[in-house]
C-alpha cells in the first residue's frame, strides 16, 4: 500500500561522543536498517572484523577505487582514508531499505550534496571534560592520539548546525530512544511516501 525509496541516516560525532556504541544499539533495535560498511586504510582494531565493521584496504587499493569513481563520499580522517561505496548505497536505496552511515563531518557534507533528502544526525557528549574522560577510558589510543582527537573534536563540534538533528549523549538508552524516534518519524514523512489504496481511485 505504501511505496517508499530508502532513506540515508547519516550519523556523525566528534570521537568519544559514543557514536559507534549508539549505532550498534540502534542496529539491534531496528533490524531492517542496513549498515554502510566503510572502506578504510586504517589498521583494524582488536575485535574488528574485515567486511563487517570496515573493509580494510591498502592506500593503493583505496586510491584505485577512488580513481574508478566508486565512492559516494570519501575523506581523510586522523591521517587515514575513509570512503563509502556508491554501489552499496544505491542497491540498498533502490530496494527501499534505509541505510545507517557512521561517517565524519566532511563525508556527511558530501552526501548532503549528493542526496539532499538524507537525514543528518549529530551526536555530542554532554561536555568536553566528559568527552576527554571517555577517550581515556577507551584505552585503545595512545596519549598523542587522544590529544589529536580532542583537538579535532573542538573544531568539529561547531558543525552541529549543518545537521537536521542533534542528540546529546548523556545516557546510551536515552540517546538510542531519540535516534530511533528520529528514524521512525522520518519514515512516516509524507514527502517520502507514495500511498496507494487498491480499492480507491484518486
Ligand atoms: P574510527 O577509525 O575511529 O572508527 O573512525 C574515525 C572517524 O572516521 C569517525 O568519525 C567515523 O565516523 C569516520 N568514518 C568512518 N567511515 C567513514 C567513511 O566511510 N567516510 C567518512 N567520511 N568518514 C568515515
Amino acid at each position: 500500500m505504501i511505496d517508499r525509496r530508502g532513506t540515508l541516516f547519516v550519523v556523525s560525532a566528534p570521537s568519544g561522543a559514543g557514536k559507534t556504541t549508539l549505532c550498534h544499539e540502534i542496529r539491534l533495535r531496528l533490524l531492517d536498517l542496513a549498515y554502510s560498511v566503510s572502506v578504510t586504510t586504517r589498521a583494524p582494531r582488536p575485535g574488528e572484523v574485515d567486511g563487517k565493521d570496515f573493509r580494510f584496504v591498502t592506500e593503493s587499493e583505496f586510491r584505485a577505487m577512488l580513481d574508478r569513481g566508486e565512492f559516494a563520499e570519501w575523506a581523510v580522517v586522523h591521517g587515514n582514508l575513509y570512503g563509502t561505496r556508491a554501489d552499496a548505497l544505491e542497491t540498498a536505496l533502490g530496494e527501499g531499505r534505509d541505510v545507517l552511515l557512521d561517517i565524519d563531518t566532511q563525508g556527511a557534507a558530501q552526501l548532503r550534496t549528493r542526496y539532499p533528502e538524507a537525514v543528518l544526525v549529530f551526536i555530542v557528549a554532554p561536555s568536553m571534560a566528559e568527552l576527554e574522560q571517555r577517550l581515556r577510558e577507551r584505552r585503545s589510543d595512545a596519549e598523542r592520539e587522544i590529544a589529536r582527537r580532542l583537538d579535532r573534536a573542538r573544531h568539529e563540534v561547531v558543525m552541529w548546525r549543518q545537521y537536521d538533528y542533534l542528540i546529546v549523549n548523556r545516557d546510551l538508552k536515552e540517546a538510542a530512544e531519540q535516534l530511533e524516534a528520529i528514524i521512525q518519524a522520518e519514515r512516516c514523512r509524507t514527502t517520502r511516501l507514495e500511498l496507494r489504496f487498491p480499492d480507491l481511485e484518486v
